[in-house]
């Protein structure tokens, strides 16, 4: 099962990620979507089955001037250690 992380306001429902909204994977069970917003993110049991793709886009999104909380940290970091451009690596780092 894989939750998305939406978007709320004129978005609101579309996840982060860009993925189309699929309501009958929705109704089977397979993925579900969530307000990123409103989603418990801070548990690392909750990101786990978080879209990978959602989570990069919403910890990117965090302000450098906004304290961030731990768990965007936590998806930056995860998010650096699969790059490639080492340059990136360092940014991350
Ligand atoms: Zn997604």
């Amino acid at each position: 099962m894989t939750i998305h992380l939406t978007h709320t306001g004129v978005l609101a429902g579309q996840p982060f990620c860009g993925a189309v909204r699929d309501e009958e994977a929705q109704l089977s069970g397979e993925v579900q979507y969530a307000h990123g917003v409103y989603a418990p993110i801070e548990r690392a049991e909750y990101r786990a089955h978080c879209c990978p793709a959602c989570l990069a886009v919403f910890a990117s999104a965090w302000d450098e001037d906004q304290e961030k909380p731990h768990w965007v940290f936590a998806v930056l970091n995860h998010h650096a250690t699969h790059r490639e451009d080492p340059r990136q690596q360092e940014l991350f780092a």
